[in-house]
């Protein structure tokens, strides 16, 4: 990038919030994927206005730009492509409004979700999306990748919860999508378009979410199984009973190894897969719930089961779900994290084809994530140095998405599409479905500056 464009981005932001030398733009080179791609300049604007002027230099100069929150995606979306500017919206971090009459909050897209999950609990309230990255995650980034989470088994993910948006297009004007009202049907609905849209389609600059009271009861088991499929078939078995678990998650053997090798919880080795249900609401639905759990769990042969009702007591079982994604890097140093997605009753059957790929193509292949909703997260740990494991490694990841596919399901549940996946996206949406999504793009972004190599 020429000197006379970083003088005129400084201009727009300050000195302070631009960085050009090599060492500072690495770190914002990657996400949660193996990819990698050095910006040509990392700016931080600080609003809305700002961000309107980089994107108007953008298109005068035909410069892309790759929005980014905290970079914890999972299919390479902030990953810049060929140079250009990494716009990082963690500066705009405030929480604007919490009403409490309207239920509803309004926020930047640089607000931490952990944070925001505290301000809300503090007032009774509650914003259900909960991804496991919630920590370090951003709004913004929850909203452009349409993020789920554990909870989303019982109340939806991201999408659920947007009822309005300010974006910038990415012609550099500011649009405003929704609004504060739980119904909206006025004109076509561009806060569900531009929910999922990966940075592609506008820059998000303030969300307003709706919020639910807080439930004012919780229960967690941690239910212990010598078989994977009598931990499958319990999923089936529980929905079956009309029970709706908050969350309801699910750890294969080789995952409880890596968990217990690297936290110390206590949890058996040789137990072949976990349960982790959680129930919510109301004291006398819980008490109802889990006695149904309970009785459903031991039908289907568990050897164990745990429940927890204290916080502390419930952190703990949890710690070994939050542990999961750390502690399976302990196999190979490249994690490819799948989250092929099928309809809850095939769960058994995913499981199943899950297996016999991962001794097909002898590759490391744990299973954990969110049985409740069918999003399970097939892990590959694989060395990206090893061109032959490599090479098996693409051919089972091909046959991961197929299987998918097959049983009715999706390429991805919560995680996008960016780099990782697009080569796959027209057998998922066909041709003229695919077409319909880059018609879309070209009528809205003619220069093609926003993120562009990500989806298509
Ligand atoms: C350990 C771990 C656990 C995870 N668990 C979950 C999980 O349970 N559920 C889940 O859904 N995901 C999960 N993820 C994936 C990831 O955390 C989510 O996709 C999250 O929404 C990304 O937020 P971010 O702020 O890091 O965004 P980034 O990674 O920085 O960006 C993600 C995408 O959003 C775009 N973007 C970011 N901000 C904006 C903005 N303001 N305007 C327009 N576009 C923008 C970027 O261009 C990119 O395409 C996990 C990741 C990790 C590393």
């Amino acid at each position: 990038m020429d000197n006379k464009t970083v003088r005129r981005l400084k201009a727009i932001v300050k000195d302070e919030n631009v960085l050009t030398e090599l060492e500072d733009r690495v770190c914002y080179s990657y996400d949660g994927t193996f990819k990698r791609g050095i910006p040509a300049v990392v700016v931080f604007p600080a609003n809305t206005q700002e961000i309107v002027q980089i994107v108007k230099l953008a298109n005068e100069e035909k410069i892309p730009i790759f929005p980014r929150g905290a970079g914890t995606g999972l299919s390479g979306g902030s990953i810049p492509q060929e140079g250009g500017i990494a716009l990082v919206l963690t500066r705009m971090n405030k929480i604007k409004e919490i009403s409490q009459e309207d239920l509803l909050a309004v926020v930047e897209p640089g607000v931490v979700v952990e944070r925001f999950h505290q301000e809300v609990e503090k007032l009774g309230l509650f914003y259900p999306p909960d991804p496991a990255s919630l920590k370090t995650c951003t709004m913004g980034g929850n909203v452009a990748e349409n993020a789920g989470g554990p909870r989303a088994f019982k109340y939806g993910v991201t999408k659920d919860y947007v009822l309005g948006l300010e974006v910038v297009t990415p012609l550099g004007e500011v649009m405003r999508t929704g609004g504060r009202t739980v119904k909206n049907v006025t004109g076509y609905d561009l806060t569900r378009l531009l929910t999922g849209s990966e940075g592609t389609l506008g820059i998000i600059t303030e969300i307003t979410v709706r919020l639910l009271p807080k439930p004012k009861d919780k229960k967690t088991a941690l239910v212990i199984f010598d078989t994977l499929m009598d931990a499958a078939n319990t999923v089936k078995a529980i929905i079956y009973e009309g029970v709706i678990p908050a969350t309801l998650e699910i750890m294969d053997k080789i995952t409880i190894n890596c968990v217990e090798n690297h936290s110390k919880i206590g949890l058996p080795v040789d137990a072949e897969a976990i349960l982790l249900i959680e129930v919510d609401g109301s004291k006398n639905q819980v008490q109802e719930d889990i006695a149904i759990i309970e009785k459903v769990c031991t039908a289907n042969n568990c050897r164990k089961i745990e429940i927890a009702s204290l916080p502390e007591d419930r952190e703990r079982l949890w710690r070994a779900r939050r542990a999961v994604s750390s502690a399976i890097v302990q196999l190979k140093p490249t994690k490819i994290s799948e989250d092929a997605t099928v309809p809850r009753s095939r769960i058994p059957e995913m499981v199943k084809r899950l297996r016999a790929i991962a001794e097909k193509y002898r590759i490391h292949l744990p299973v954990f994530g969110h049985a409740g909703d069918g999003n399970l997260h097939p892990n590959i740990l694989t060395d990206k140095n090893d061109p032959e494991e490599m090479a098996r490694v693409e051919q089972a990841v091909e046959e991961i998405f197929k299987a998918a596919l097959d049983l009715g399901g999706t390429l991805s549940g919560e995680h996008g599409i960016g780099v990782m996946k697009k080569p796959f996206m027209e057998w998922e949406l066909g041709e003229v479905g695919l077409d319909y999504l880059r018609r879309i793009k070209q009528a809205v972004d003619p220069n093609n500056i926003l993120n562009p190599g990500k989806v298509f």
